[in-house]
């Protein structure tokens, strides 16, 4: 594994504004290690439900209103509120997103936000937390692997407005002028990552950052003409190579009828702010010896008006409808039902927010859907066998029994161990661990049955 830092990296970088190579490359040789989680305001009413990790708590990420610092690492796999997606680990400086959002849209707005490459979702639940309940957010991802592990993410997160595709990026033609914002977080050569995670050292090289420009290029050429007149792209990589970065802002600026944004930054943030080359775009680096957190590179832009289009008609999907009993049954299950629209898919009942019901209809016709607002469950002669997805919701009522466990049988649930538990409960139930949801079970006459999804099991001991 090399940890020398490329030559023909440092080469590149002696001239891009706030590169300091003895800094730089002090903090790669110190292999500090910088541990960061971002809460779900969703689901944790305080961080001293946090338990294991509040006690390595540390100062709260300045630009982030969730993101906190911890003093070290501790196994997040063992942790039941992680999986219960109470947090998300996530580095500290792509939690820059929430500025660049915060200062570019009106966020209290209803909009329509795509998050163009989005496994395994740390930007995604970044998004969906800032939006309001009335918004869209389309998460997408490309690779079929990185979608599932996004869906699992995504429901584990417990938002209803998020749908999640897997599709490629020229697939979003069919939606023209769909979109108020597009965050594209492109798979880049990854250098910002060094420090991190050095074995990726080996896989670098110019050619890949070549590669890796061009293949960013096609990937916003694709997606642009999804984003509305007016909307704003915001494009990022954790990558140090301008090629990557200023250069693609530079080409945004050629290819297309946009304005760059200036974001504001306080002093003490550390943040450098840069200016491209050709057309002077400003885009904002993070230097891991200059801030704490990794490399990452941020810029955003309004598209300038232009006609919009209308979406073409796609393929026509014939929805089945629930009968206005199964409605209602599957109503007593939300805590507001009223603000939800239901469909059949397959055998289950899905709830749709109704506040994005008709543009979720129209990205089934054009997409293929991963996850559409929350799967309630099967109806098996008119009862609702509920399903996991429900019980992480936070749309979901709280009307099953809950059996609050200890860490252990917590941990043993996520494994799909069996699980003993006293109890004179009967059916369905949820387990719980510090109040937050874990998943669902069934208690019979003498045994517990685990309905923790095989696909998600923790599978260390
Ligand atoms: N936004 C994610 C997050 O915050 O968790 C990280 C995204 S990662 C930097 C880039 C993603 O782009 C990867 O999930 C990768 O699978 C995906 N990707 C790779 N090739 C792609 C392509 N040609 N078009 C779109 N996405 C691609």
């Amino acid at each position: 594994m090399a940890t020398e830092l490329p030559k023909d990296l440092l080469a590149s970088l002696q001239t891009v504004a706030g590169f300091d190579e003895k800094a730089f490359k002090a903090v790669h040789q110190s292999r500090e290690q910088v541990v960061s989680i971002r809460l779900n305001p969703a689901k944790l009413k305080d961080v001293s439900q946090l338990l294991s990790v509040e006690k390595t708590l540390d100062a709260p990420i300045p630009w982030s209103s969730d993101g906190y610092y911890l003093r070290q690492r501790p196994l997040f796999t063992i942790d039941p509120l992680f999986h219960a997606g109470a947090y998300y680990v996530q580095e500290a400086s792509s939690m820059f997103l929430e500025e660049a959002l915060r200062q570019t849209c009106k966020l209290t707005d209803k909009l329509n936000v795509l998050d163009l490459c989005a496994a395994p979702g740390g930007k995604s639940t970044l998004i969906q937390s800032l939006l309001s309940s009335k918004s869209l957010l389309v998460s997408n991802e490309v690779i079929k692997a990185r979608a599932n592990i996004l869906t699992e993410n995504i429901t584990k997160w417990g938002a209803a407005n998020v749908v999640v595709t897997n599709n490629d990026p020229k697939d979003f033609a069919r939606l023209p002028s769909f979109f108020d914002c597009i965050v594209i977080d492109a798979p880049c050569s990854g250098s910002g990552l060094f420090r991190k995670q050095p074995d990726a050292i080996d896989e670098w090289s110019i050619n890949n950052v070549e590669l890796c420009s061009q293949r960013q290029q096609r990937i916003i050429a694709d997606v642009w003409n999804a984003l509305k007149p007016g909307g704003v792209l915001i494009y990022s990589t954790c990558s140090y190579s301008a090629k990557e970065d200023e250069e693609i802002t530079d080409w945004i600026k050629d290819s297309y009828d946009a304005d760059n944004f200036q974001l504001h930054l306080k002093e003490d943030w550390n943040i450098v702010e840069t200016v491209s080359a050709k057309h002077q775009c400003l885009g904002y680096r993070f230097y891991p010896d200059k801030i704490k957190g990794e490399g990452f590179f941020i810029a955003a832009f309004q598209k300038n008006n232009q006609p919009s289009y209308n979406c073409a008609e796609g393929k026509a999907i014939k929805n089945m409808h629930l009968s206005k009993a199964e409605e209602k049954e599957v109503g007593n299950f939300l805590k507001e039902a009223a603000n939800f629209s239901f469909i059949k898919w397959q055998n289950d009942a899905l709830a749709i927010p109704a506040a994005i019901y008709e543009d979720a209809l129209l990205l089934q016709q054009h997409l293929y859907i991963k996850k559409l607002g929350i799967n309630m469950g099967t109806f098996i002669r008119d009862e609702l066998i509920p399903s996991h997805e429900l019980v992480l919701s936070n749309a979901y009522a709280g009307n099953l029994p809950v059996q609050e466990v200890a860490e252990e049988t917590a941990l043993d649930y996520l494994r799909r161990l069996d699980i003993k538990i006293e109890s004179q409960k009967k059916g369905w139930a949820v387990i719980c661990f510090c109040g937050i949801a874990l998943g669902l079970v069934k208690f019979l006459p003498n045994r517990v049955n685990n309905y923790y999804p095989k696909d998600w099991r923790i599978l260390n001991k």
